[in-house]
């Protein structure tokens, strides 16, 4: 695997404690400083961008972090002015293991590009699933319905894996996303509202991850950084009915289970020597 692949980082001996799959880190006035606080706190953090014009300079500062990668995006919010840059999108693809920001978005706002965001999503489906092993965190903002349609039809879980972020279809779309092998990458405002949180707690706990989407999320009455992830980490416990400790845990092994390629006949979570110690190794 190539170095910006966090498979590397969870097969070394540093180990990360928390996760945040979905952090626009160039968004912030202090984006090395925060990539530097990944790597001190070890926070394995997927760092999103709206536009593959951002990619150089996002992988050129986090080319010597050890916890922080970065996702090659094209934000469906944007794509009213910037749909010309799937171009090149597609020409940085091979260079990406991780995808993202992108989907689709039927808000109010953003409605107008609607026929647009799908078909440069499309393209986006398409160039993964002949590329293959690449990883997307999907925006799909009530959209949920054509995200998964779409998905299912051009994207096969053995051609690539889907990260739901920010998820708020209903269960029996989140049942529907299960079974075309998403992962959902879970915010502390989803837990905050009572429809969401039941639908988190019907979720198959393997298949969690947890995520910022800082900086537009709040913590403590600032953006949200990465690191504010550990703070969701009591209730998400309690409402899936593990301590912190397991889920933990849990979310670690989630992530290795996502990130590393799937051996035959073998779970790709057990299926390679030093899982155990990778886990206990935890400070
Ligand atoms: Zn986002």
């Amino acid at each position: 695997m190539c170095s910006s692949d966090l498979t590397a980082l969870l097969m070394s001996p540093i180990v990360p404690r928390l996760i945040d799959m979905h952090c626009h880190l160039d968004l912030y006035p202090d984006h090395p400083a925060l990539i530097e606080e990944c790597d001190r706190h070890q926070v394995a953090t997927l760092a999103v961008t709206t536009t593959p014009k951002a990619w150089r300079r996002n992988i050129e500062l986090a080319s010597r972090s050890s916890h922080v990668r970065v996702a090659l995006g094209l934000h469906p919010q944007v794509v009213a002015e910037r749909k010309s840059e799937i171009a090149l999108w597609e020409a940085l693809l091979p260079e990406a293991t991780y995808v993202g920001e992108v989907g689709l978005d039927a808000g109010p706002r953003f409605y107008r590009s609607f026929e647009d965001q799908k078909a440069v999503f499309e393209r986006v489906l398409c160039a993964c699933a002949e590329a293959g092993g690449k990883i997307l965190t999907i925006h799909s903002v009530r959209a949920v319905g054509q995200v998964l349609g779409q998905l299912e039809s051009r994207l096969p879980p053995d051609r690539g894996r889907a990260v739901m972020h920010w998820f708020t279809g209903s269960k029996s779309e989140a049942r529907r996303a299960v079974e075309h092998g998403c992962y959902f990458s879970i915010n502390a405002q989803m837990l905050a509202q009572a429809r969401h949180r039941e639908t988190v707690a019907s979720l198959p706990l393997d298949r969690l991850l947890t995520e910022t989407d800082g900086p537009f999320t709040q913590a403590d009455g600032r953006p949200s950084r990465p690191s504010d992830v550990a703070q969701m980490l009591p209730d998400l416990a309690r409402l899936r009915g593990v301590t912190t400790e397991t889920l933990q845990r849990t979310l670690v092994e989630n992530l290795r289970g996502l990130v590393t390629p799937p051996i035959a006949g073998v779970r790709p979570s057990t299926g390679r020597g030093g899982d155990g110690r990778i886990l206990t190794d935890r400070g």
